[in-house]
């Protein structure tokens, strides 16, 4: 045998020609347990029913497996191992196979003979084997009719022999026949196996095509519902081949679909916009744009407007991978962007205003945090925006106000109301001046918060003045006081006289009398003012007795009774008893009840109630005079404020109900009014009863 040891040998397209025309062989590499088949002859593939593919570079006993596969490879292996070994030719005896054949259909017996020769390497091992296949089957099929032949005449030899040759067949046929009952059993079965995975297949089929109609579906839905303007362009032209309805709205009554983009919208052309897409068409390169400039006509007939989009364009390809077409998201954003513009514009004027104010002024965010300051804050406090930017501006308020400054900076923001209060800021100079600050909300179309704008106001000078102010009125209503005292003192003993006298003429009774009641208003100011400058400098202290309200009313107001013209209506809890100073209280009623009495003179009945609510105790004046404006109310109670300070009509220096309100809250009650005009007015506080 030849020297030829390698594979590319017989794997060589020259090798494998050759041999495809030699007798019905194999070439195979000898690596046991593994046979690789690296050529095998047109014969041979005839012979087995094979094709080429099906054999080269397989194992042979993977190609050949079959119902005797373990005895008849275990002959072909020993038949290989003893080539091997012997390094001789071997040929196996005659060998039953199975063997698909395409033609029937099924596996059909073959009898085989077979013999294997040596090719060895260099070493003068065994390398390959040449495999020689012949079918011997009809040679076997007149062998075995001969034998059944020489049988029959034997048969006729002896009664014994038939006997028994009769014995056998039976059992033979015994024996084929159950095998052919459990062959059906098995076939049944199969037909059964298979029956479900049609059936099961089919189900299976359906599904996924109702999945298919579905997804269809969605698209379709998504793509005609889609929140955005959604279009295919195809081609090199770029022509319209798609548009949802969002799409077309874009553009109206303009006839888009299978017109080419420069057609339909010609007033693209000298526009980047288009250069853009032409190249996505060429590169592939998807674009995604924002906030656009494109100049599009609405309407066939209308003019041409500046228009911004967000958009993606994307390359669409073929089957084959190349690109045919454009696909176009697009949202219009023109409303977005010039509202934006125009918030853009305001902010730079309300910047510019507050640049230009006398005033210290700063914006917050909603929270409350500081982001911006005019340059009157950084020339006042020398200090930078780092410094007080966010919440740092505490550094510059003066530290006994701090505290009341944050309370009502916080409960200000809390409740989006204006923040107002009067605090002293630190100057570069390090001395602190007084500032009326201020802060409110900016509030957007749903009425959130989107910022506060605020101003600190220099009122250092009108702080003097007021202290200037109050030391006067100290000063003076103390002053006033003592000749007050003394001319009361001198009109009483002048009224005891008058009393005892007979012959006084009733010109100098009538002065008397007037007199007396001018001095008793003058005493009733002055005593208002001093109260006033004492709340002012934190003199208000309360005695606290035990007492009931009712009592305490009939006793202040029973010259209002007495004078006959007013109905004093008393209704409520008349056993309603508190723990309070009641000669205060006693001033807030009587305050009360005659300002019913002074600005509603019309009013002849007055109610008062007197009711329990909760820990507290409520009493209230009504009276049904001309009302109070609702511009007014939030003024009422402070000080120094008339609501009537028009005409001379009423006497009165706006004090009552701020003393009243003090006195009040000093007991940790409140004070209010509910008024409307043409109907009357309701004066009432609480006072917790312990
Ligand atoms: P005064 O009476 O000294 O002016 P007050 O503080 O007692 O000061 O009252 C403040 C203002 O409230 C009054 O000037 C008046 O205009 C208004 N006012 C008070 N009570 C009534 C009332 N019952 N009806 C209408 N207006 C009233």
């Amino acid at each position: 045998m030849s020297n030829l040891d390698s594979d590319l040998f017989y794997s060589s397209e020259h090798f494998q020609a050759f041999f495809k025309e030699s007798s019905q062989s194999l070439i195979l590499k000898a690596n046991p347990p593994h046979f690789k088949i690296l050529a095998a002859s047109d014969k041979y593939l005839k012979l087995t029913h094979k094709k080429r593919e099906e054999l080269i570079s397989k194992n042979l006993f993977e190609v050949f497996p079959g119902s005797n596969a373990d005895h008849e490879q275990f002959s072909v292996i020993s038949s290989f191992k003893r080539v091997i070994d012997t390094k001789q030719k071997d040929e196996l005896p005659v060998f039953k196979y199975e063997i698909f054949v395409n033609a029937s259909g099924k596996y059909e017996t073959f009898y085989w003979s077979n013999i294997n020769e040596p090719i060895f390497d260099k070493k003068g091992n065994v390398a390959y084997i040449i495999n020689t296949t012949s079918n011997v089957t009809a040679q076997i099929r007149k062998e075995q009719d001969l034998a059944k032949a020489k049988a029959q005449i034997s048969e006729m030899e002896g009664e014994q022999a038939l006997y028994e040759e009769l014995a056998a067949t039976n059992e033979e046929f015994l024996v084929a026949n159950e095998e052919l009952q459990q062959t059906q059993l098995i076939l049944q079965q199969l037909n059964l196996e298979l029956e479900e995975r049609v059936t099961a297949r089919t189900v299976e089929l359906q599904k996924a095509q109702l999945e298919a109609e579905n997804q269809r579906e969605r698209l379709q839905r998504l793509f005609m519902e889609a929140p955005a303007g959604i279009c295919m362009l195809s081609g090199p032209e770029l022509t319209f081949t798609l548009i949802n309805p969002l799409y077309q709205q874009f553009f109206l009554n303009r006839n888009l679909i299978g017109k080419p983009v420069l057609d339909a919208l010609p007033e693209i052309k000298d526009q980047p916009i288009y250069d853009i897409l032409k190249n996505v068409y060429l590169t592939g390169k998807t674009f995604e744009g924002r906030e656009l400039l494109v100049p599009l006509a609405r309407n066939e007939s209308s003019s041409i407007e500046d228009r911004y989009f967000d958009f993606i364009y994307q390359a669409k390809y073929a089957h084959d991978g190349i690109i045919d077409g454009v696909m176009v998201f697009v949202n219009e954003v023109t409303h977005q962007v010039y509202t934006r513009k125009k918030i853009e514009e305001k902010e730079k004027a309300f910047g510019q205003m507050l640049e230009t104010m006398v005033q210290i002024s700063w914006t917050n965010d909603p929270t409350g945090v500081v982001n911006y300051y005019n340059q009157r804050w950084y020339d006042f406090t020398g200090l930078t925006y780092e410094e007080t930017k966010e919440f740092g501006w505490r550094a510059a308020v003066h530290p006994d106000d701090l505290d009341r400054t944050l309370g009502r900076f916080q409960s200000a923001m809390q409740e989006g109301k204006l923040f107002e209060i009067e605090t002293r800021l630190k100057h570069r100079d390090g001395t602190y001046r007084w500032h009326l600050s201020r802060a409110i909300p900016l509030r957007d179309e749903q009425d959130a918060i989107t910022m506060w704008v605020g101003t600190a106001t220099d009122i250092d000078e009108i702080k003097l003045l007021q202290q200037h102010r109050e030391e006067f009125i100290s000063i003076a209503s103390h002053e006033l006081k003592t000749p007050l005292t003394s001319l009361r003192g001198s009109l009483q003993i002048l009224d005891r006289v008058i009393k005892k006298e007979t012959d006084i003429p009733f010109i100098i009774t009538q002065m008397v009398n007037s007199s007396n009641t001018h001095l008793k208003k003058v005493i009733n100011l002055v005593n208002d003012l001093l109260s006033s400058t004492r709340i002012e400098q934190g003199q208000l202290t309360l005695n606290k007795t035990r007492f009931v309200i009712s009592k305490m009313i009939d006793s202040c107001c029973d010259h209002i009774r007495l004078g006959g013209k007013y109905n004093l209506n008393m209704q409520g809890d008349l056993e309603l008893e508190v723990f309070a100073d009641e000669y205060k209280i006693d001033q807030v009623i009587v305050n009360f009840v005659n300002n019913a009495i002074k600005y509603a003179p019309e009013s002849t009945e007055i109610i008062l109630l007197i009711t329990k609510e909760g820990e507290n105790a409520k009493v209230s004046v009504q009276d049904f005079g001309s009302g109070i404006s609702p511009e007014k109310i939030p003024h009422l109670f402070d000080r120094f404020f008339r609501a009537h300070n028009s005409g001379i009509q009423y006497s009165g220096l706006g004090l009552g109900l701020y003393i009243s309100q003090q006195i009040i809250e000093k007991h940790g009650g409140q004070i209010g009014v509910e008024s409307t005009l043409g109907e009357g007015s309701t004066f009432w506080f609480t006072i917790p009863i312990q």
